[in-house]
Protein backbone atom coordinates (compact mmCIF):
# COMPACT_ATOMS: atom_id res chain seq x y z
CA UNK A 1 0.00 0.00 0.00
CA UNK A 2 2.93 2.48 0.67
CA UNK A 3 4.92 2.04 -2.21
CA UNK A 4 1.36 2.12 -4.48
CA UNK A 5 0.78 5.14 -2.79
CA UNK A 6 4.12 6.66 -3.33
CA UNK A 7 3.89 5.72 -7.14
CA UNK A 8 0.23 6.74 -7.61
CA UNK A 9 0.79 10.06 -5.58
CA UNK A 10 4.43 10.85 -7.58
CA UNK A 11 2.94 10.33 -11.12
CA UNK A 12 0.35 12.36 -10.24
CA UNK A 13 2.23 15.23 -8.49
CA UNK A 14 5.08 15.37 -11.53
CA UNK A 15 1.87 15.65 -14.34
CA UNK A 16 0.77 18.44 -11.98
CA UNK A 17 4.18 20.01 -12.12
CA UNK A 18 4.19 19.76 -15.73
CA UNK A 19 1.13 21.34 -15.90
CA UNK A 20 2.14 23.81 -13.19
CA UNK A 21 5.00 24.72 -15.26
CA UNK A 22 2.54 25.92 -18.24
CA UNK A 23 0.76 28.13 -15.48
CA UNK A 24 3.88 29.63 -13.63
CA UNK A 25 5.41 30.57 -17.09
CA UNK A 26 2.37 32.15 -18.97
CA UNK A 27 -0.23 33.60 -16.11
CA UNK A 28 1.81 36.22 -15.32
CA UNK A 29 1.62 37.33 -19.11
CA UNK A 30 -1.82 37.00 -19.41
CA UNK A 31 -1.42 34.14 -22.25
CA UNK A 32 -3.58 31.57 -22.62
CA UNK A 33 -2.74 28.30 -20.73
CA UNK A 34 -4.20 26.18 -24.06
CA UNK A 35 -2.73 27.22 -26.62
CA UNK A 36 -0.33 27.78 -28.36
CA UNK A 37 1.08 23.88 -27.68
CA UNK A 38 4.20 24.10 -25.63
CA UNK A 39 7.18 25.67 -27.91
CA UNK A 40 10.97 26.04 -27.63
CA UNK A 41 10.99 29.98 -27.07
CA UNK A 42 14.03 30.36 -29.53
CA UNK A 43 13.37 27.72 -32.78
CA UNK A 44 9.80 27.38 -32.18
CA UNK A 45 10.20 23.62 -32.12
CA UNK A 46 6.53 22.20 -30.93
CA UNK A 47 7.17 20.14 -28.85
CA UNK A 48 6.41 16.29 -29.58
CA UNK A 49 4.57 13.85 -27.25
CA UNK A 50 7.93 11.90 -25.88
CA UNK A 51 9.66 15.83 -24.70
CA UNK A 52 6.65 16.39 -22.97
CA UNK A 53 6.90 13.38 -20.26
CA UNK A 54 7.79 14.96 -16.90
CA UNK A 55 11.61 14.75 -15.85
CA UNK A 56 11.98 11.79 -18.40
CA UNK A 57 12.20 14.10 -21.66
CA UNK A 58 14.72 16.63 -19.16
CA UNK A 59 16.93 13.68 -18.58
CA UNK A 60 16.46 12.00 -22.40
CA UNK A 61 17.19 15.60 -24.02
CA UNK A 62 20.26 16.08 -21.95
CA UNK A 63 18.59 19.26 -20.66
CA UNK A 64 18.67 20.71 -23.81
CA UNK A 65 16.20 21.66 -26.84
CA UNK A 66 16.38 18.63 -29.49
CA UNK A 67 16.22 20.90 -32.73
CA UNK A 68 18.89 23.91 -31.91
CA UNK A 69 19.93 22.70 -28.27
CA UNK A 70 18.63 25.85 -26.08
CA UNK A 71 19.41 24.75 -22.26
CA UNK A 72 16.31 24.01 -20.96
CA UNK A 73 16.50 25.53 -17.27
CA UNK A 74 16.71 23.19 -14.57
CA UNK A 75 13.59 24.89 -12.69
CA UNK A 76 10.97 22.45 -15.10
CA UNK A 77 12.10 19.23 -14.23
CA UNK A 78 12.38 21.03 -10.06
CA UNK A 79 8.91 22.58 -9.96
CA UNK A 80 7.70 18.58 -11.50
CA UNK A 81 9.75 16.84 -8.66
CA UNK A 82 9.03 19.42 -6.12
CA UNK A 83 4.89 18.71 -7.13
CA UNK A 84 5.51 14.90 -7.03
CA UNK A 85 6.89 15.14 -3.47
CA UNK A 86 4.65 17.34 -2.41
CA UNK A 87 1.79 15.15 -3.35
CA UNK A 88 3.08 12.00 -1.91
CA UNK A 89 3.85 14.26 1.74
CA UNK A 90 -0.19 15.35 1.37
CA UNK A 91 -1.40 11.21 1.01
CA UNK A 92 1.42 9.63 3.68
CA UNK A 93 1.68 12.46 6.22
CA UNK A 94 -2.25 12.74 6.09
CA UNK A 95 -3.18 9.28 6.61
CA UNK A 96 -6.48 9.80 8.48
CA UNK A 97 -7.61 12.09 5.75
CA UNK A 98 -10.77 10.86 3.34
CA UNK A 99 -9.86 10.37 -0.54
CA UNK A 100 -11.93 13.93 -1.23
CA UNK A 101 -9.97 15.65 1.66
CA UNK A 102 -7.00 14.73 -0.45
CA UNK A 103 -8.40 15.87 -3.33
CA UNK A 104 -8.99 19.40 -2.24
CA UNK A 105 -5.55 19.26 -0.35
CA UNK A 106 -4.29 18.44 -3.95
CA UNK A 107 -5.55 21.29 -5.84
CA UNK A 108 -4.23 23.38 -3.03
CA UNK A 109 -1.11 22.26 -2.97
CA UNK A 110 -0.90 22.97 -6.65
CA UNK A 111 -1.81 26.26 -6.34
CA UNK A 112 0.76 27.01 -3.43
CA UNK A 113 3.31 25.78 -5.76
CA UNK A 114 2.23 27.93 -8.48
CA UNK A 115 1.40 30.60 -6.34
CA UNK A 116 5.14 30.40 -5.02
CA UNK A 117 6.73 31.01 -8.47
CA UNK A 118 5.18 33.38 -9.83
CA UNK A 119 5.51 35.60 -6.51
CA UNK A 120 9.44 35.10 -6.53
CA UNK A 121 9.38 36.02 -10.55
CA UNK A 122 7.20 38.82 -10.50
CA UNK A 123 6.49 39.52 -6.63
CA UNK A 124 2.98 39.46 -7.86
CA UNK A 125 0.20 36.79 -6.44
CA UNK A 126 -2.37 36.71 -9.25
CA UNK A 127 -6.29 37.33 -7.95
CA UNK A 128 -7.20 34.41 -10.25
CA UNK A 129 -5.00 31.53 -8.42
CA UNK A 130 -5.91 32.97 -4.85
CA UNK A 131 -9.58 33.05 -5.75
CA UNK A 132 -9.34 29.34 -6.19
CA UNK A 133 -7.44 29.19 -3.34
CA UNK A 134 -10.76 30.73 -1.71
CA UNK A 135 -12.89 28.58 -3.81
CA UNK A 136 -11.04 25.33 -2.92
CA UNK A 137 -11.51 26.19 0.89
CA UNK A 138 -15.62 26.95 0.40
CA UNK A 139 -15.95 23.98 -1.51
CA UNK A 140 -14.30 21.72 1.61
CA UNK A 141 -15.65 23.76 4.07
CA UNK A 142 -19.45 22.97 2.03
CA UNK A 143 -18.90 19.56 1.28
CA UNK A 144 -16.72 18.13 4.50
CA UNK A 145 -17.85 21.14 7.08
CA UNK A 146 -13.81 21.37 7.32
CA UNK A 147 -13.06 23.76 8.63
CA UNK A 148 -16.84 24.35 9.79
CA UNK A 149 -18.39 27.51 8.48
CA UNK A 150 -17.73 29.81 11.29
CA UNK A 151 -13.93 28.47 11.64
CA UNK A 152 -13.23 29.62 8.13
CA UNK A 153 -15.66 33.39 8.30
CA UNK A 154 -13.84 33.72 11.50
CA UNK A 155 -10.10 32.79 9.81
CA UNK A 156 -10.94 34.38 6.83
CA UNK A 157 -11.87 37.85 8.52
CA UNK A 158 -9.16 37.79 11.48
CA UNK A 159 -6.36 36.69 8.99
CA UNK A 160 -7.41 38.64 6.51
CA UNK A 161 -8.44 42.23 8.91
CA UNK A 162 -4.44 41.48 10.45
CA UNK A 163 -2.69 41.72 6.98
CA UNK A 164 -5.37 44.52 5.46
CA UNK A 165 -3.97 46.51 9.15
CA UNK A 166 -0.16 45.73 7.84
CA UNK A 167 -0.58 46.86 4.62
CA UNK A 168 -2.29 50.29 5.47
CA UNK A 169 0.09 51.24 7.13
CA UNK A 170 3.12 49.31 6.10
CA UNK A 171 1.96 49.50 2.53
CA UNK A 172 5.87 49.26 1.38
CA UNK A 173 6.43 45.72 2.61
CA UNK A 174 2.79 44.31 2.37
CA UNK A 175 1.07 43.94 -0.25
CA UNK A 176 -2.72 44.00 -1.34
CA UNK A 177 -1.72 40.19 -2.79
CA UNK A 178 -0.81 38.86 0.37
CA UNK A 179 -3.82 40.19 2.03
CA UNK A 180 -5.73 38.80 -0.13
CA UNK A 181 -4.01 35.43 0.07
CA UNK A 182 -3.99 35.16 3.60
CA UNK A 183 -7.77 35.82 3.57
CA UNK A 184 -8.03 32.72 1.04
CA UNK A 185 -6.26 30.48 3.38
CA UNK A 186 -8.31 31.50 6.54
CA UNK A 187 -11.28 29.97 4.32
CA UNK A 188 -9.06 27.09 4.16
CA UNK A 189 -7.96 25.99 7.15
CA UNK A 190 -9.90 28.32 9.53
CA UNK A 191 -9.96 29.70 12.71
CA UNK A 192 -7.47 28.88 14.77
CA UNK A 193 -4.95 27.13 12.68
CA UNK A 194 -4.46 30.18 9.97
CA UNK A 195 -3.04 31.83 12.62
CA UNK A 196 -0.38 28.79 13.24
CA UNK A 197 0.26 29.74 9.35
CA UNK A 198 0.80 33.19 9.87
CA UNK A 199 3.16 32.86 12.87
CA UNK A 200 5.02 30.30 11.16
CA UNK A 201 5.50 32.44 7.80
CA UNK A 202 6.67 35.69 9.71
CA UNK A 203 9.15 33.05 11.55
CA UNK A 204 10.52 31.60 8.25
CA UNK A 205 10.74 34.89 6.71
CA UNK A 206 12.64 36.40 9.97
CA UNK A 207 15.28 33.97 9.90
CA UNK A 208 15.39 33.93 5.32
CA UNK A 209 15.66 37.87 5.86
CA UNK A 210 18.37 37.55 9.13
CA UNK A 211 20.24 34.81 6.76
CA UNK A 212 20.43 36.93 3.20
CA UNK A 213 21.33 39.99 5.50
CA UNK A 214 24.59 37.97 7.21
CA UNK A 215 25.56 36.72 3.66
CA UNK A 216 24.86 40.57 2.13
CA UNK A 217 22.83 38.65 -0.56
CA UNK A 218 19.69 41.51 0.24
CA UNK A 219 19.71 44.77 1.65
CA UNK A 220 17.10 45.61 4.33
CA UNK A 221 15.50 47.78 2.12
CA UNK A 222 15.03 44.99 -0.66
CA UNK A 223 11.93 43.34 0.10
CA UNK A 224 11.08 40.40 -0.07
CA UNK A 225 8.14 37.98 -1.48
CA UNK A 226 6.20 36.84 1.31
CA UNK A 227 4.06 34.53 -0.73
CA UNK A 228 6.34 31.75 -0.66
CA UNK A 229 6.87 31.94 3.10
CA UNK A 230 3.25 31.47 3.39
CA UNK A 231 2.81 29.11 1.37
CA UNK A 232 5.81 26.94 2.89
CA UNK A 233 3.80 27.71 6.31
CA UNK A 234 0.76 26.22 5.16
CA UNK A 235 2.59 23.25 4.14
CA UNK A 236 4.41 22.63 7.60
CA UNK A 237 0.55 23.21 9.42
CA UNK A 238 -1.05 21.00 6.42
CA UNK A 239 1.36 17.90 6.64
CA UNK A 240 1.83 18.76 10.67
CA UNK A 241 -1.71 18.38 11.73
CA UNK A 242 -1.28 14.69 11.99
CA UNK A 243 2.23 14.37 12.94
CA UNK A 244 1.62 12.68 16.27
CA UNK A 245 -0.74 9.93 14.92
CA UNK A 246 1.33 8.92 11.73
CA UNK A 247 3.78 6.25 14.16
CA UNK A 248 0.52 4.07 14.97
CA UNK A 249 -0.44 4.42 10.80
CA UNK A 250 2.97 3.54 9.49
CA UNK A 251 4.88 1.49 12.07
ZN1 LIG B 1 14.85 25.07 -29.76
Amino acid sequence: MLVINILVYGVLGLISGSFLNVVIHRLPNRQSIITPRSHCPQCEHVLRPWELIPVVSYLLLGGKCSQCRLSIPWRYPGVEILTGVLFIFTRLLQPSQTTIGIVFDLVFVSLLVALTMIDIDTFRLPDILVGYVAATGLMKIIILAEPNFWSGLIGAIGAGGVFFFISYFYPEGMGLGDVKLVAALGIYFGYPDVFYVIFLASFLGVIFGGISLLLRKKSLREPIPFGPFLAGASLLVLFGKELSTLYTYWF
